[in-house]
């Protein structure tokens, strides 16, 4: 196959593709590059709980909703994501895992799509705030047997685990496991001390899941997590760069501060495109999805409870923001997540790479897809 465009820094660009990979990218001889579509690498998302009204952490998930919300996010660009399975019981944790790696092993495009998956607790904060919309009743401190379970129950294809590294029982156990096994140590949903961060990062932790949420909506102005975890050299961090989660000054800072370590995560939910309203959900009661797209609990709208963008979204915010340029903004939805989880073969346009691609519109400064690519074929076109 080949496939003609300009990238996102208008350079015309001619790739052809072999059995589902790259094997040339070339020049495109032309002048007027006017009618040509941006090409990108398919965006990769690593904090997606569920998409197009299907929430993955929600039992039974069948493989109608699943490929529903599989097709709804290749719709938005994204190739690759790994579905995020919250706090939960024992029980059904390893039933989600169960069913993702069954209903992933059934469809082919699936199996493409979902990269392993991430697990956000249950090791958090017990406290209101850093915990935010997970449930109390299933928080407790890191226990290694359990990690070890989950893991077999999703077939060694856990791929991510956000804890809090306040607790001190089974911390080093469990991210030393992590660290052998595969498994990128996130810190999230913490009111851990800067001491317990830094420890956290000498065991082996290497990012952030949505730093500046997730938090206290108080906290000390000098000895708090969020500095320390700046100021670690060897943390990447996740943001959720949506318009409500951050306000512009807070990424500038982190973008400045974190560079090339930053990587764009949606953190998106079932609400992500869905109409505004209040909804019901098993996490903590009921959530308001606002006309703006703004995703809060019912009970305190300080307190977002996800969100219901996608990482595409975000990139146009960022762009839309002047907060990045849009080459900057979509490797830290490609190349950077490709990077961070060692996925040697995805986030560039380049040869050796899978022909997972991305045919852009841009109007007003805003990017929209035009035409998804998995593997060298079209599966979605606007
Ligand atoms: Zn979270």
């Amino acid at each position: 196959m080949i496939f003609e465009g300009k990238t996102l820094a208008e350079l015309p660009v001619k790739l052809i593709t072999e059995a589902g990979m790259i094997t040339a990218v070339e020049s495109l001889d032309t002048q007027d590059t006017s009618s040509l579509p941006y090409i990108a690498p398919g965006l990769l998302d690593l904090q997606v709980n569920g998409f197009a009204g299907v929430d993955f952490n929600t039992l039974p998930l069948n493989k109608t909703d699943l490929i529903h919300a599989t097709e709804a996010m290749l719709s938005n660009g994204v190739t690759g994501y790994y579905p995020t399975v919250i706090t939960n019981s024992d029980e059904n944790i390893c039933k989600l895992f169960q069913t993702f790696q069954l209903l992933r092993g059934s469809d082919s495009r699936l199996d493409q799509c979902l990269l392993g998956y991430h697990l956000e607790g249950p090791f958090i904060s017990p406290n209101d705030g850093p915990r935010g919309a997970h449930n109390r009743d299933y928080v407790q401190a890191p226990n290694v047997e359990l990690i070890k379970k989950w893991h077999q129950e999703s077939q060694d294809q856990l791929r991510i685990l956000t804890l809090s590294p306040e607790w001190e029982q089974g911390l080093a156990e469990t991210i030393e496991y992590c660290v052998a096994n595969n498994i990128k140590v996130s810190i999230g949903h913490s009111a851990a001390t800067p001491m317990q961060i830094a420890h956290a990062v000498q065991l082996g932790a290497t990012m952030s899941t949505h730093l500046g949420n997730g938090c206290d909506l108080q906290i000390h102005r000098h000895h708090n997590y969020i500095w320390q975890q700046l100021a670690e050299d060897n943390l990447w961090t996740a943001i959720i760069a949506d318009g409500f989660h951050l306000p512009p000054a807070v990424i500038k800072v982190i973008l400045k501060a974190k560079q090339d370590q930053v990587i764009l995560t949606s953190d998106t939910t079932a609400f992500g495109g869905m109409k505004p309203g209040r909804y019901q959900t098993h996490i903590g009661g009921d959530v308001i999805l606002t006309e703006e797209g703004k995703l809060h609990l019912a009970s305190n709208d300080e307190l977002l409870a996800g969100s219901a963008k996608s990482v595409l979204d975000c990139i146009n915010y960022l762009t839309r923001a002047n907060l990045l340029d849009v080459e900057s903004a979509w490797d830290k939805a490609s190349a950077a997540p490709a990077q961070f989880m060692d996925l040697s073969r995805r986030g560039h346009l380049a040869v050796g790479q899978r022909a997972d691609l991305v045919e852009l519109e841009k109007r007003d400064g805003i990017l929209s897809v035009a035409k998804t690519i998995l593997a060298g074929e079209a599966v979605y076109t606007a």
